[in-house]
């Protein structure tokens, strides 16, 4: 088979239900597109229907390659894999439950064929999206470029066109922990933002909770920056030097004959020091955590089966 000139890649994690009117929502759109293609389904450890639902549709579409993880890897390593497996001049990724409009594909493609290495994509929020996480969402953006000053956005998805020199770019770096909106900034090229209306899901349920979502950017935040460290030794300086102050105030007391002072400022400063001491050590944990994950350097993710790959592995 000759490469296409567009690779698709649909993470799916559970979306039995919307899997197929996306499905017709992408045909018809790459129809209109005529460009070669190749839809490429990762299913993430899917415990409902898709995984037959896939195997159904790759045994009479040409177009469709399946490749389904031992297991539930997770979003990012999803879709990993598929930029590992994708073979198109251009790349595009956009979640399996509808939230990403196949509809913006040619606009994304127009944007490529005007010079752009990556198209990225800004959603304006679906009616209904829970304001925890749109604020919880800016806020971690704004504290992500000021530390990595990267250009990252609120409302940045993970919908976006690669061009294959990126896709070559991103595949060749060498990290397990993988925040890919994160590494396509950092890889820099020419790069455009288009913006689009979110929709709700075509069916099933959202998998990213409050818990992933602060995973993710726990996991960000780490891997592109360093201060947090830094943040330790601030407050290292800054409490030795109150620290000081205090000694010089009590010496000046005991000098002068005054009375000691009571516990509450004693207790108080022991707590508070203790707490300090504690988060320093937490930001040390996170860095040396992913340290460790570093150097176990286990694969993103683990392929059970393939298929639609014509190479006698299905
Ligand atoms: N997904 C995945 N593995 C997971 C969780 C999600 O491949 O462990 C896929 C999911 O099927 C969808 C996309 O990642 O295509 C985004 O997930 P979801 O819609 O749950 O996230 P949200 O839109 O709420 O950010
Ligand atoms: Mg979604």
């Amino acid at each position: 088979m000759d490469a296409p000139e567009l690779s698709v890649i649909l993470p799916l994690y559970e979306e039995g239900e919307a899997l197929d009117p996306l499905l017709a929502r992408l045909d018809a759109v790459l129809a209109s597109l005529g460009l070669s293609h190749e839809i490429l389904c990762i299913d993430d450890g899917s415990g409902d229907a898709t995984p037959e639902r896939l195997e159904a549709l790759a045994r009479h579409r040409r177009d469709l390659r399946v490749i389904r993880l031992s297991r539930n890897f997770g979003h990012q390593a999803a879709l990993a894999c598929g930029l590992d497996h994708a073979r198109g001049r251009a790349v595009v990724m956009l979640d399996g439950d509808g939230q990403h409009p196949p509809e913006l594909i040619p606009e994304l493609v127009q944007r490529w064929r005007a010079g752009a290495r990556v198209v990225n994509t800004r959603r304006r929020d679906a009616p209904g999206t829970p304001w925890f996480k749109r604020a919880a969402s800016r806020a971690f953006y704004a504290l992500f470029r000021r530390l990595t000053r990267l250009p990252l956005e609120a409302g940045m998805a993970d919908f976006r066109l690669l061009d294959r020199q990126v896709v070559d770019t991103l595949r060749a770096l060498p990290e397990r922990t993988l925040f890919l909106r994160g590494l396509v900034a950092w890889v820099g090229f020419p790069q455009v933002v288009v913006e689009f209306q979110a929709e709700p899901r075509l069916g099933g349920r959202p998998k990213y909770g409050a818990r992933c979502m602060g995973t993710l950017a726990l996991a960000g935040l780490t891997a592109f920056t360093e201060v947090p460290l830094r943040l330790a030794t601030a407050l290292g300086f800054l409490f030795s030097a109150l620290a000081f102050a205090y000694l010089g105030y009590a010496l000046l007391g005991w000098l002068l004959g005054h009375n000691v002072p009571g516990w509450t400022s004693l207790v108080g400063s022991v707590l508070f020091l203790g707490g300090v001491q504690l988060l320093c050590l937490g930001i040390l944990g996170e860095y040396l955590g992913k340290i460790f994950l570093e150097t176990k350097a286990r694969p993103r993710y683990v392929v059970e089966r393939r298929l639609g790959f014509g190479d006698g592995d299905d």
